[in-house]
């Protein structure tokens, strides 16, 4: 095992990126315009990075697996992005964006980059303000901030329900900008299979042509991986279907190392399951916790009677509900973060207390909110004497104005009036926020090979705060990565254009060609899904809200053993030269089926709970935080990246050793 160096700049942390750029190579205008960097993945981290590579005068080659950029998963981000703008004047500042970070992230993130990320926020805003993004703005015109769980200001920005989308059509408009002057070739419908590696350095892809299926070698001076998170390994997730984890597994498997994979957040208010054959879950957003409060049943008889259909949830008196979150965390109340929010669901759900028929589900009710703004509304727009339905009506009206898109998306996909009757929600995997492991500088292990966004293993520590990821996505594509793959490509400038004939590039081909083959002629029994699914349910059993030692081991020798299953009998129908979704799924789940086991082993190794890993044999035992998540400092303030050897199991760990020089490690109380 080896320490890893991640190039930290010296001096305090408020000056650390403003010397870094000022001592880092740059590559001048003229030079620019030689140098080739390829970029896989287009949604805001990736899209951002070629924008401003292409910008900058490089010459970007983007790659996406969808039909336009636009379709990145990016454009599902409902609630926001924080910045520390201080809008609201109430005391918000880039040390206490970074604080919260760190302390959200359970002191399991790197304080220089968590600094930086701070720093660089309210240049994301400005920058997305000047492309267009149609931010949401109060009645004066300036824009409007709501607040996001694990902090005590309001931060976020937000365009309704539609952050991600809005601002994936900035960083699409910048892109084209780029395409149009001819600085971005963009590769739509092609997804990467693997990274070639020249004497070391990353030199670039082999991807494959989606809809006819050609094999292409496409060489660059670096490659950056932006190609989003692996939440997709638990089956169902609010991930889009076809987030994957391939292109990061396949940097991994030439030598990157991948770091944290346990951390993976489970959101707290997502639609509950409602059966086998579903292949998707959907995200509420957080955004809701800003004004709906979440509750179960005190009595358990009402828990019954309201799974048999004798009593609706606004049967219910105030005094017959449990505000369990409220009661527990009284300080951040409903607004505290995913994993305590999370974790709160499940172990009311596990006591008896989860309100729908499987038992899994509680409320997320907008009564209060409607009644507050409806009594509001009312002064404001000078209604004498409001009646009680006046109030609820005009109450109403404000929600809709702030979570429309949400509240209809809600009704569609339960058929039930969520202005009438409470949300039910339960958590379900969302994000990760373990992923490539990257140095100050974003590079990975591999010279030459960067990663940004979800793909990196990023600066959330072990559990991200809510508006946080777009945040990330767009500082390390349109901040960070501009400057420092400078440093890096001012010694490629004598480089000249990288021939794609070299033996490193027909090698990687033919083994990507090699096992597609293999994969369509196994002509098994079984379909890929019938292993993804199985893989799924072992992560959520055993590694998912909460895990221990022995359902850890159980899941590694259990994965294993479906791996084995699926290389013998997976059936693949289609060819290989043609559009064929079940060739690109087969692909995709195998790197799943890879990652699963080494995720169940880091969840094994780290023998605390932080963030998102919950360790049932690492609780406190007693004091005010009896029953809560106990980390262990002493042993675990390191980050883990594990390098490839060929099997998952035999992963080898390198510790980045986390140092905190400017915040104090302590107890992480929301109470
Ligand atoms: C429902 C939902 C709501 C969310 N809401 C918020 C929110 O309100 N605020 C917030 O901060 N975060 C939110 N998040 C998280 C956030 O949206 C994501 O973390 C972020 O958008 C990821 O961006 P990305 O650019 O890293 O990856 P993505 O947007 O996933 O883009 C990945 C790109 O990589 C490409 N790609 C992948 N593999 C390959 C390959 N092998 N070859 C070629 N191309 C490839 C894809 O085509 C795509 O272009 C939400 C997440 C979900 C699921």
């Amino acid at each position: 095992m080896s320490k890893l160096d991640s190039k930290i700049p010296e001096g305090p942390i408020k000056d650390k990126w403003t010397n870094h750029k000022n001592n880092i190579n740059l590559v001048n205008p003229a030079n620019k315009r030689h140098i080739d960097v390829i970029v896989v993945g287009t949604g805001l981290a990736g899209g951002s990075a070629a924008a401003s590579l292409a910008e900058l005068g490089y010459k970007v080659k983007a790659f996406a697996y969808q039909d336009s950029p636009r379709r990145a998963h990016s454009i599902a981000a409902q609630g926001g992005i924080n910045a520390a703008k201080n809008y609201q004047n109430d005391g918000d500042s880039t040390y206490r964006l970074f604080y919260d970070t760190v302390k959200g992230g359970d002191y399991r993130a790197r304080e220089a980059n968590v600094y930086r990320l701070a720093e660089v926020s309210g240049n994301i805003i400005d920058q997305c303000v000047a492309q267009g993004v149609p931010f949401a703005r109060d009645y004066g015109g300036l824009l409007d901030n709501r607040s996001f769980g694990g902090v005590l200001v309001s931060r976020t920005f937000y365009a309704k329900g539609q952050t991600g989308q809005q601002l994936l059509l900035g960083a699409y408009s910048a892109m084209n900008r780029q395409i149009g002057k001819g600085k971005i070739t963009m590769y739509n419908r092609h997804e990467m299979m693997d990274l070639v590696v020249v004497d070391g350095k990353a030199r670039g892809i082999i991807a494959r042509n989606m809809i006819t299926g050609e094999i292409e070698k496409h060489s660059a001076h670096a490659v950056v991986i932006a190609s989003g998170g692996y939440g997709n390994v638990f089956f169902l997730s609010t991930n889009a279907m076809g987030s994957n984890a391939s292109a990061a597994w396949k940097i991994h498997k030439k030598g990157a190392y991948f770091a944290n994979p346990c951390y993976t957040q489970i959101h707290p208010t997502c639609i509950p399951r409602s059966g086998d054959y579903q292949s998707k879950l959907t995200l509420m957003s957080e955004s809701l916790r800003n004004d709906g409060r979440i509750w179960v049943p005190k009595s358990m008889d009402d828990v019954k009677a309201i799974r048999e259909g004798k009593k609706k949830p606004t049967d219910l008196s105030e005094e017959e509900r449990d505000y369990y979150l409220e009661r527990r965390y009284p300080a951040f109340g409903n607004l505290v973060p995913r994993d305590v929010a999370s974790r709160a669901a499940k172990e009311r759900c596990d006591a008896g207390y989860g309100v729908n028929t499987t038992g899994e589900a509680v409320y997320l009710d907008f009564k209060s909110a409607i009644q507050r703004y409806g009594k509001e509304k009312a002064l404001v727009s000078g209604v004498e004497n409001p009646s009680a339905e006046k109030i609820t009506e005009l109450g109403e009206q404000v929600i809709e104005e702030k979570y429309g898109n949400l509240f209809q998306m809600y009704e569609k996909i339960v058929d039930e009036n969520p202005y009438k009757t409470p949300m039910m929600i339960y958590p379900a995997v969302h994000y990760t926020m373990g992923g490539i492991w990257v140095d100050y500088n974003l590079m990975t292990s591999i010279p030459g090979c960067y990663a940004a966004g979800e793909a990196n293993f990023s600066d959330h520590g072990a559990n991200r705060l809510g508006a946080s990821a777009l945040m990330q996505g767009l500082a390390d594509g349109y901040f960070v990565l501009p400057y420092t793959i400078a440093d890096y490509l001012s010694n490629e400038i004598r480089t000249g254009e990288i021939p794609t004939d070299s033996p490193a590039f027909n090698t990687a081909e033919k083994e990507v060609k090699d096992r597609l083959e293999k994969l369509i002629n196994i002509k098994g029994t079984k379909s890929v899904d019938h292993f993804h699914k199985r893989l799924g349910k072992i992560m959520w059993d055993n590694v998912g809200m909460a895990r221990n030692e022995e359902g850890l081991k159980q899941a590694m020798a259990e994965i294993k053993k479906i791996r084995e299953e699926f290389w013998k009998d997976v059936r693949v129908p289609g060819g290989l030269n043609e559009l064929n979704p079940e060739l690109e799924k087969a692909e995709r789940v195998d790197d799943f089926l890879e990652l699963g086991e080494l995720f169940a082993k880091d969840a094994l190794h780290r023998n605390e709970s932080c963030g998102g890993h919950f360790r049932e044999e690492s609780v406190e035992l007693e004091g005010e935080q009896k029953g809560e998540a106990k980390r262990n400092d002493k042993d675990y303030a390191y980050v883990a990246a594990w390098e490839y050897k060929g099997d998952p199991a035999d992963a080898v760990m390198h510790k980045e050793e986390l140092t905190f020089n400017d915040i104090e490690l302590k107890q992480r109380s929301y109470k």
